[in-house]
């Protein structure tokens, strides 16, 4: 912990982005609320996700369930493999993760590694307890699904899903026949996720029930490439190679999305185009490429289901290097196994070669809730005594503050109005008249409002407004007429307010 992530959760928690759920009975680790400012700015970066993955790549978007049968995820895998390690002390009955006891007291990273060797790795190197100091019993595995049952009485059991991609493999048929049997064909989902970690203690990073934004795409094994790679080919990738990994080494080898397929460092064409399609996202959202890679997963560390995964990692100052998304690649893994287990037909057939083949598939899977965080994190600026929260303008909760310079006068009604005629507009804008205007400023500056209209004894006589700019503190007036079309541009980015003259006040 340091000074920069207490002040984020500070701000987050006092200005109303999270809460912790069930606070008045004591709270629930691993759970945190969405507050209306938290809720919005979530909403605005799934929008932005969107916008690449449904609006610009065209994937097809569906909504499945929360609660999945038991037997389709004992077909995918995640009954028999979906599990952590876990040990308890044998005084309090208190439960860890093994993992985090290893790494937290002997600063070993142990993920990966067998039950065995890490009971073996508690005793030879005196973990213990950190709760009460007591002994650590045996490591053993634990299923991290919640478990659930449908209809009353029933012996139907069920989970709440730990990802939403099954939704995705078991409507495969459906998908690939709307897709009128076009391959590569990307199928999203963005939902909730559920994962019952054994003692979260990290806020936001590890959550129980969490938001992620999947995509399946599903291609010929024979062909992995993406019909629009030119438009990435040029991006910087800054890989973090297994090898390095092993050999102990921190060293980043960054190469344009071309040479990373060119000379093999990730497995195909596609997985390269969705690394390089997340350094635009994060940038859009405004994390810097400096303070993103990918980690290539060591064997030991892959899902079930994976045999080549990146975990695209953000610098952070609370948390360091968090995964905020992992790519797999899954192979046909899991249409493989619907079709075993379920005795359906899920192939595709391939008009070239007149041949019925299983997919095989990428997956960019995105944690939604460590982007939220990581947002705030990145965003927020200290200068002077101001805290600025320079939010990009059109994922900003508020995006614009309306403000009538005093309570007199008719200020406040003209302000209203003004107000009222945004909202119209389609703008998501806050009207605030206490306090003076400077502390107006500077709480709006503080939750990332970027644009301020202040309403003035001279708007009555001209109808202009002041429109003051966040990140620069500099004003320009404008006439209410054109307001909201001009706040449109400048939140979109194609107008700044210094081409409209703004100056320092
Ligand atoms: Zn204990």
């Amino acid at each position: 912990m340091n000074q920069k992530g207490d002040e984020v959760l500070e701000t987050a928690l006092r200005r109303g982005f999270i809460w912790p759920s069930f606070e008045i009975y004591g709270g629930a680790a691993g759970f945190y609320d969405y507050g209306p400012l938290g809720s919005a700015l979530k909403n605005n970066i799934i929008a932005e996700w969107r916008r690449v993955f449904v609006v610009e790549e065209g994937c097809l978007e569906i909504d499945t369930p929360t609660v999945v049968p038991f037997e389709v995820l004992k077909a995918s895998g995640h009954v028999d493999h979906f599990l952590d390690a876990m040990v308890e002390c044998t005084r309090c009955k208190g439960a860890f993760k093994a993992v985090d006891l290893l790494k937290e007291q002997a600063g070993v990273d142990m993920e990966g590694k067998s039950v065995k060797e890490m009971s073996k790795a508690i005793r030879e190197r005196g973990v213990r307890c950190p709760d009460c100091g007591g002994e650590l019993g045996e490591v053993f595995e634990f299923n991290a699904m919640f478990k659930t049952a449908v209809g009353p009485g029933s012996k139907r059991q069920a989970f709440l899903r730990p990802e939403t991609a099954q939704g995705i493999f078991v409507d495969f048929r459906r998908l690939y026949r709307h897709g009128r049997g076009k391959l590569p064909l990307g199928v999203v989902q963005i939902g909730r996720g559920y994962r019952n970690e054994i003692s979260p203690r990290q806020g936001m990073i590890r959550l129980r029930e969490f938001t992620m934004a999947e995509a399946e795409v599903f291609f010929d094994p024979k062909n992995p490439v993406h019909p629009g790679f030119e438009r990435v080919a040029s991006e910087r990738l800054r890989l973090w190679l297994a090898k390095d990994q092993s050999a102990g080494s921190e060293q980043i080898t960054e190469v344009t999305a071309a040479d990373a397929v060119r000379q093999k460092l990730v497995c195909n064409q596609l997985m390269a185009y969705y690394l390089a399609l997340t350094v635009q996202l994060l940038r859009r959202l405004g994390i810097p490429e400096s303070a993103v890679r990918f980690r290539e997963q060591l064997p030991g560390q892959r899902a079930h289901y994976s045999v080549e995964t990146w975990d695209a990692e953000v610098h952070t100052q609370r948390y360091g290097w968090i995964e905020i998304a992992g790519f797999a690649y899954r192979t046909d893994y899991d249409l493989s196994r619907h079709m075993q287990h379920s005795g359906e037909d899920l192939t595709a057939f391939i008009e070239e070669r007149k041949e019925k083949v299983v997919c095989h598939v990428v997956e960019p899977s995105f944690g939604i809730d460590r982007i939220f965080y990581c947002v705030l994190e990145h965003s927020l600026a200290t200068e002077g005594k101001r805290k600025i929260l320079k939010l990009k303008p059109y994922i900003a909760p508020i995006q614009a503050g309306v403000f009538p310079l005093v309570t007199k006068d008719g200020l406040p009604e003209r302000a209203r109005q003004i107000e009222r005629e945004l909202r119209t507009a389609g703008l998501r804008v806050e009207y605030d008249e206490s306090g003076s205007i400077g502390r107006r400023y500077a709480r709006a500056d503080e939750v990332g409002v970027p644009f301020c209209v202040t309403v003035d004894h001279q708007t009555l006589e001209d109808n202009t407004v002041t429109i003051r700019d966040r990140d620069t503190a500099k004003q320009v007036r404008v006439s209410i007429e054109n307001l909201a079309e001009v706040l449109k541009r400048l939140i979109e980015g194609t107008l700044s307010i210094e081409s409209l003259g703004g100056q320092e006040s």
